[in-house]
């Protein structure tokens, strides 16, 4: 009979669910550049996502910093080959607490004392203003409304986030050529394109030479 968990085994499982958002503990990690900016996404307010407290996706209440995935998934990056973690001596707050077998302090951790841009980028950096008006383009307040399924968005709302997605290609388009940010990095100060976001809430994006295209499922036949 298997006894009661009491101590991490470092199986790696929770790794490959997903790394952690970062914490006002990580801020030297990032500064000291253990933790790249290219290894970090931000998930900007009011973007949905998986809540582990609700167990629910719902938006972000915050702005979180999170260890970028690898292959399309949200395993995290630092998750070695043989499935250790490769910043284990100063692995993030989040990776300290977490106990899979005892989840009262992760889960008191949740969306409290996160780290965001702001705190990460220097008070002068040039890209405060940019992130500002990226904000302006393309917030992500409306997405909420797609949790109940595409159809709830009204027909002024779906254009809207047509012109948010086309926006927010455009900033970046004329932001990278001007700053040279890699796409990784990209990831970090702007956060997931607009148009992937919609996607992941089950809207169609396609382009036309006139841009972004989003079709809407149609309603499930009630016939
Ligand atoms: S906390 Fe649990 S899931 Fe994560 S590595 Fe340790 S034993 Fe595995
Ligand atoms: S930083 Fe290390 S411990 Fe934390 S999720 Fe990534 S691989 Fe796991």
């Amino acid at each position: 009979m298997r006894g009661i968990q009491k101590r991490c085994r470092q199986c790696g499982r929770c790794c490959q669910a997903g790394g952690p958002a970062l914490h006002l503990a990580d801020l030297g990690l990032v500064r000291s550049g253990r933790i790249t900016w290219g290894q970090l996404v931000t998930l900007r307010r009011g973007e949905p996502a998986h809540n582990p407290v609700s167990g629910r996706v719902q938006p972000v209440a915050v702005e979180l910093v999170k260890l970028a995935g690898k292959g399309g998934s949200w395993q995290c990056s630092f998750l070695s080959p043989a499935g250790t973690c490769q910043i284990y001596s100063c692995r993030p707050e989040a990776c300290r607490q977490l106990k899979c077998w005892d989840t009262r302090e992760i889960l008191a951790l949740v969306e409290q004392d996160t780290l965001d841009r702001q705190a990460i980028l220097a008070s002068d950096s040039p890209l405060l203003p940019l992130i500002a008006e990226h904000q302006m383009l393309c917030p992500c307040d409306e997405l909420a409304v797609l949790l109940d399924g595409t159809q709830a968005a009204g027909e002024a709302q779906r254009q809207r986030f047509a012109r948010q997605a086309q926006a927010d290609l455009d900033f970046r388009t004329r932001v990278i050529a001007e700053t040279g940010l890699s796409l990784a990095e990209e990831l970090f100060v702007f956060g997931r394109p607009f148009f992937q976001l919609l996607q992941q809430l089950g809207v169609g994006v396609a382009t036309s030479p006139a841009g972004i295209v989003l079709h809407w499922p149609l309603p499930p036949n009630r016939s």
